[in-house]
């Protein structure tokens, strides 16, 4: 009887709501055994100097690969993650594994930056700057190895937290990026109160550059700015010659993107380096 109660309370729900209530259940219970049973795996994506096209360093990007070999994108599950406060021993592990691999890729000669993304959640927790230092020391990583990329919204939280947290990595020498840079907040008034090393120009804006919108007059003034306020440029998603050659032009720092190099799993990205001459400037 009760089981029959059971299947009757679930006519309460429309289908798709049944559908993405139920998606949400999986992966929050399966997403609480994913660390425990090694099923999440940082990729690593190519990251070059215009100049040269020099490899410099990459991004870490996280991947959940289930025991059935299907591979679950970090965009359906960083925000699961994020509600159900999992977001801070995964976002650990990250750090601990991105310097676990920076640690790897020196002993191979390879003084490559390593960034990795930081969610909101772990920035207005307090003990980050602790976690970095930890495993920076843990791994014997140089701070300078080492980038975190965080979105506009982080920087424009005022709470003594988050500037605190900023301020203590500054001092380590951790590199900080904007990350998606022009798609969140109008205003930059925090780029006053946080030095920031290096804007991440969003990919919709690489896009514009060759679709005839105004996407490369929007890449040239965060060029421009970033050049006055000393800071460096990447810009993100290029996936052809075209976009490449135009933000040359503008004077971008440095490009990510399909063209140059895909996310891989890690060993692959050491042969993928083995492939292209990583010289020892790479890290100042
Ligand atoms: P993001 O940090 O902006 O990362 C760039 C995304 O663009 C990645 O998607 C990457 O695979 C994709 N991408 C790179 N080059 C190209 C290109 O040429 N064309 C196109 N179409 N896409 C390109 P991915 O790996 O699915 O990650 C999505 C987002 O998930 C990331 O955006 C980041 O916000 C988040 N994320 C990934 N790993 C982590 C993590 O360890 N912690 C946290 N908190 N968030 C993460
Ligand atoms: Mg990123
Ligand atoms: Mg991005
Ligand atoms: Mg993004």
């Amino acid at each position: 009887a009760a089981k029959e109660a059971g299947r009757a309370n679930h006519q309460f729900f429309t289908p798709e709501l049944n559908k993405r209530a139920s998606e949400r259940m999986w992966l929050e219970s399966n997403l609480r055994h994913a660390l425990a049973d090694n099923e999440l795996e940082l990729h690593f994506q190519p990251q070059f100097a215009v100049d040269g096209r020099r490899l410099v360093g990459a991004e870490g990007l996280l991947r959940w690969r289930r025991r059935d070999g299907t591979m679950i994108p970090p965009g359906q599950f960083i925000p699961v993650a994020e509600d159900t406060g999992l977001i801070q021993p995964i976002g650990d592990w990250v750090l601990g594994e991105a310097c676990r691999r920076a640690a790897d890729l020196l002993a191979r000669g390879h003084p490559l930056l390593i960034a990795i993304n930081l969610s909101a959640v772990q920035l207005r927790r307090p003990g980050l700057a602790d976690r970095v230092a930890f495993w920076l020391d843990a791994y014997k990583v140089p701070a300078r190895c080492l980038e975190l990329e965080v979105t506009e919204s982080v920087l424009m939280d005022e709470s003594d937290m988050v500037s605190g947290t900023f301020a203590r990595l500054r001092e380590m020498g951790v590199a900080l990026a904007i990350d998606d840079f022009g798609t969140g907040y109008s205003s930059l008034s925090y780029l006053k109160r946080f030095r920031v090393d290096k804007l991440k120009i969003d990919r919709s804006f690489v896009t514009g550059l060759t679709d005839g919108s105004d996407g490369g007059a929007i890449a040239e003034a965060i060029i421009g700015m970033a050049r006055s306020l000393r800071m460096q440029t990447l810009a993100e998603g290029v996936e052809t010659e075209e976009q490449f050659g135009g933000l040359a032009r503008l004077g971008c720092d440095q490009i990510q993107g399909y063209l140059l190099g895909r996310p891989m799993p890690y060993d692959d990205f050491v042969a993928f380096i083995a492939r292209h001459a990583a010289t020892p400037e790479a890290v100042g």
